[in-house]
């Protein structure tokens, strides 16, 4: 593969970043080369997946003097630590950092924010992420992303295909919000509903074995983590936290988690950070799930395990399976995981909205987390913590009409 791939069919050119090296497995550090097709089946490190462990592969670079080139605004600016050096552009980035004073107070904590990731483009998180995953599908020339989401993945992936005419397929679930299948077909995407999640995962596989569709999310079970380039964009949410707090360490960061794209991405970013002298100790990542999954993992429970977990409307974190780069992201940071259900986070999105943030049920999720790790004192009055508010309340249906507790 040649470091610049002109895009079949297009004028648009998608340039690999020369700064690549290759990829490597989070579990048995084997290295791959940039051109290594592995790279993109989805299926993650041959090696440790052979052994029964699916475990996803990371992006490694060249080490980076600084994280911005300081020439262009939002994500791109941060394109020294990102696969490509161009990628589609919608508005993504540089999302508020909201200071939660009152509430810190509350939580006994020195600092809190909350960062406003429902104010990207499609309203969530994602959008940092399907660009360089649909950037990455158009330079292999691949006709077609497919995902499997019922929800802000799908909204955000279908945006994203549209932008530069790529053919999108979203393997949904029977129970999908009308709010996000109407912002999927909106963008032209076609939209399967399937049953379960195991029906939903061998369509999907089907879809990528038998028809050369791109995948963008796993379908594989157990499962890995999303398509690692568009992992990658999530380094920047944790690049613009360091540019606005700086070395304000300890910082703790709460993540609403399902299979850990998010965690593993931030990882990564405060790794570039640190590599580049800006900090000198990693944040501690606090996963905030549904019920208790990766806080079993982390009490010694095998990560490849299913974690049934309690009846919850968390619809964009709800899943019964965790991932191995969500463990390793918990692990490197000395972090740890918080289990919440529907009722504690309507109450933190409530509290949250008093604040003038109108977020995603499973958004408030970080703040009930952090109110129940502040009842069982994990903070020190030392600590600075941001809520990571990944997608806007627009996106859910109100709670009257959607659900009751
Ligand atoms: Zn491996």
């Amino acid at each position: 593969m040649s470091d610049k791939t002109t895009v079949r069919g297009s004028t648009q050119t998608y340039e690999l970043n020369s700064a690549l090296t290759g990829y490597e497995c989070l579990r048995c550090h084997q290295a791959f080369a940039v051109d290594d097709e592995i790279i993109d089946l989805g299926t993650g490190c041959p090696k440790c997946l052979e052994q029964g462990f699916p475990v996803s592969l990371m992006c490694t670079y060249k080490k980076q003097e600084s994280l911005s080139n300081g020439s262009r605004t939002r994500m791109l600016r941060f394109a020294p630590h990102l696969p490509y050096k161009n990628f589609p552009i919608l508005g993504e980035g540089d999302t508020p950092l909201v200071p939660l004073a009152k509430l810190g107070n509350k939580l006994g904590v020195n600092q809190l924010w909350f960062k406003n990731e429902g104010q990207n483009p499609t309203g969530s998180h994602k959008d940092r992420m399907s660009g360089l995953a649909v950037a990455r599908a158009k330079a292999l020339g691949k006709s077609a992303v497919i995902a499997a989401s019922s929800g802000n993945a799908g909204a955000s992936l279908a945006a994203y295909a549209a932008a530069i005419d790529l053919s999108c397929v979203i393997v949904s679930m029977s129970s999908i919000s009308p709010m996000w299948e109407a912002a999927i077909e909106f963008h032209g995407a076609q939209l399967h509903a399937r049953q379960g999640q195991d029906d939903r995962w061998k369509y999907m596989q089907q879809m990528v074995t038998e028809h050369d569709m791109y995948p963008v999310t796993n379908f594989l079970k157990p499962p890995v983590g999303s398509n690692p380039f568009g992992i990658e964009g999530y380094k920047t949410i944790a690049f613009e936290l360091v540019e606005e707090l700086g070395n304000i360490a300890p910082l703790v960061v709460l993540i609403p988690t399902c299979r850990g794209d998010l965690l593993a991405g931030m990882l990564y970013g405060f790794l570039d950070a640190k590599n580049c002298g800006l900090i000198d100790r990693l944040p501690r990542l606090v996963a905030v799930e549904p019920g208790a999954r990766l806080e079993l993992v982390l009490q010694g429970e095998d990560y490849r395990e299913e974690f049934p977990v309690p009846s919850h409307h968390l619809s964009s974190i709800g899943a019964e399976t965790v991932s191995y780069q969500s463990y390793n992201a918990l692990n490197i940071t000395q972090g740890t995981a918080v289990g919440v259900g529907t009722r504690q986070c309507a109450a933190a999105q409530k509290t949250l909205g008093t604040a003038g943030l109108y977020v995603e049920l499973s958004s408030a999720a970080a703040l009930a987390g952090a109110e129940v790790l502040a009842s069982k004192n994990y903070f020190t009055s030392d600590d600075n913590v941001v809520l990571l508010g990944t997608s806007h309340g627009y996106k859910e249906l109100p709670q009257k009409y959607a659900w009751t507790i």
